[in-house]
């Protein structure tokens, strides 16, 4: 029988071999930033540490953390690329953005080894799917210095796939290059996989019948890591849908597998994964937090207890693929920085999405968050399918109302508006609007 794993010796290494791994890798990393980052050498300087104080594992704890927000001032102040680079300039290959919201995007930089590692890593992850030389790939990301396409692509011709290149194409396009070629594997958000089969619906033309995908993996979102959002992906193309967490800065850090049991695996090989309460205290087995991670392969911007500020449970049980890389349950349960307050509740989008997601006939929704008669209120709005009557509306907004308010601990506005009535997103969806901070221009 063929290998289910790309690299069994990492991915089934015993804790004490990989602890061994991860302490060798660690404190050559931290020499490295010590050594050669500007922005490193103040930041430990200013705590108090030496490289020499980093022998274990544990003592990662004596490292202060990095934030996003911290790069991006760094940035700001020493443009454009900031002083957290470690290597000389003339070694680096590859830069990428990350997609900001606000504000100027991080720009990242990578040398030739750590772009490898970069897409090694991901095409590790590809594999884990099921994905095989002989398939044809489709990475439906955009062109441009983000890092979707360019890692998808590269990933997928590490293993030695023929990668159909649409970067540059329209939805229009890239239908008719999954009819037209036998493309096996498709790679998008989860929300581009839903707009996609719904463009595909409206010319009748059904992806799972027309065409030849087998598997679809997802990032950007957790969406295909949401059970609905994950089932309803896999009716349209007729496919087994795979989740890819994973951060610019950091690594395509997290896989399904083939098992699909609900269980993320961590490249722990790659990046040392911290898992923190409130207190910045490590959780234990089925203990949440955020998730904080340790580049341990990237030499030119070599990043150190970096808050990704996503939400992770850690796994009690193990993978039955016998996979022994830590895993996190359901992917990353949410944002730290999605989070929202509402009448001393706290709400998650990705909660909402999981319980808005199981009905049939939610064609889109949108997340309101507002002042209603003086007091926070959500409001949900759904698009609904174009085939539902009136009556199977009405049905359908109770119904929502009432999962929703038993799903959240809070009630809800549920309206279902007229089908195509919101926006469809072709990359990262923005299903949420906050009214009560935004101000009105
Ligand atoms: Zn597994």
């Amino acid at each position: 029988m063929a290998s289910r794993y790309l690299e069994p010796r990492l991915e089934r290494a015993s804790r004490g071999e990989m602890t061994r791994l991860q302490v060798r890798r660690l404190r050559a990393e931290v020499r490295h930033a010590h050594a050669h980052s500007p922005f490193y050498r103040k930041k430990l300087k200013t705590a108090g540490v030496t490289p020499d104080a980093v022998r274990t594992l544990d003592d990662l704890g004596k490292v202060p953390f990095t934030t996003k927000d911290e790069l991006k001032e760094n940035q700001a102040a020493n443009p454009p690329w900031g002083d957290v680079l470690a290597v000389p300039f003339a070694d680096v290959l590859r830069v990428h953005m990350t997609s900001a919201t606000t504000g100027r995007p991080l720009a990242f930089l990578d040398t030739r080894e750590d772009w490898y590692g970069f897409y090694h890593s991901y095409a590790r992850a590809l594999y884990a799917y099921g994905v095989r030389k002989p398939d044809l790939v489709m990475a439906a990301f955009s062109y441009g210095p983000w890092i979707g396409y360019w890692s998808g692509f590269y990933a997928a011709q590490d293993l030695g796939c023929l990668v159909f290149p649409v970067g540059g194409l329209t939805t229009d396009q890239r239908i008719d290059a999954l009819l037209s070629y036998p493309i096996t594997v498709l790679g998008c958000t989860p929300s581009y996989a839903l707009f996609l089969a719904e463009a595909a619906a409206k010319k009748g033309i059904d992806l799972a019948k027309q065409t030849k995908i087998r598997i679809t993996w997802h990032t950007g979102e957790p969406g295909a890591s949401i059970p609905a959002t994950k089932a309803k992906i896999e009716a349209a193309f007729g496919a087994r849908a795979f989740d890819l967490p994973g951060l610019t800065e950091i690594a395509a850090w997290g896989f399904e597998c083939d098992a699909r049991a609900g269980l993320v695996h961590v490249h722990e090989d790659y990046c040392y994964p911290e898992v923190l309460d409130e207190a910045d205290r490590p959780v234990g087995p089925g203990g949440r937090g955020e998730l904080v991670l340790t580049s341990l392969y990237r030499k030119a911007m070599p990043l150190l207890r970096y808050r990704t500020r996503d939400v992770v449970q850690v796994a009690e049980r193990t993978c039955p693929c016998g996979r022994t890389l830590i895993a996190f349950e359901g992917g990353v349960l949410g944002r730290l920085d999605d989070m929202k307050k509402v009448r001393g509740v706290v709400v998650y989008p990705r909660r909402v999405e999981e319980l808005v997601r199981p009905h049939d006939g939610v064609d889109e929704f949108q997340i309101v968050f507002r002042r209603h008669e003086g007091l926070d209120d959500i409001l949900i709005r759904i698009d609904p399918s174009p085939s539902l009557s009136r009556a199977e509306r009405q049905g359908l907004t109770a119904r929502l109302a009432d999962d929703l308010r038993i799903g959240l601990g809070i009630r809800v506005t549920v309206e279902v508006g007229e089908p195509g009535s919101l926006p469809r997103w072709d990359h990262k969806a923005r299903r949420v609007k906050d009214e009560r901070t935004e101000v009105p221009f």
